[in-house]
């Protein structure tokens, strides 16, 4: 074989994407065969750590909050819609209910079940 750059990298690159396999199978692998003590010793820290937990889980939300404020609120809106109207404004369907938005930024918009919101995204 004659030796060249080119092989030589393309040779690396197979190399490493052949060992990620390897590697990612034995971290699966591991996990498997000692999930009961991971998951034991997951559950335990976060006994033991509540108030960390909990900080951990606001301070995620906050983010979520600051980075999609008017996200975060037209959530809020569509909880309300959804407590408010109990059926498809399309067809009455009673389940599956979802919120369309027309404008998220003044949170306007109506209820619909999945169907009909699947076919007002994509009506072709
Ligand atoms: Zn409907
Ligand atoms: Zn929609």
């Amino acid at each position: 074989m004659v030796y060249t750059k080119e092989k030589s990298k393309i040779y690396q690159k197979e190399y490493y994407q052949k060992n990620i396999e390897i590697f990612r199978e034995k971290g699966k692998q591991h996990y498997q065969n000692n999930k009961k003590k991971i998951n034991k010793r997951t559950r335990l820290w976060q006994e033991r750590n509540k108030e960390k937990v909990k900080l951990i889980k606001n301070k995620a939300n906050k983010k979520y909050d600051f980075k999609y404020p008017e996200k975060k609120k037209a959530q809020n809106y569509a909880h309300y819609y959804k407590q408010r109207d109990t059926t498809c404004s399309k067809c009455g369907n009673v389940e599956n209910l979802q919120f369309h938005h027309t404008n998220y930024e003044k949170n306007e918009g109506f209820t619909l079940c999945t169907p009909c919101h699947v076919k007002k995204h994509h009506p072709y």
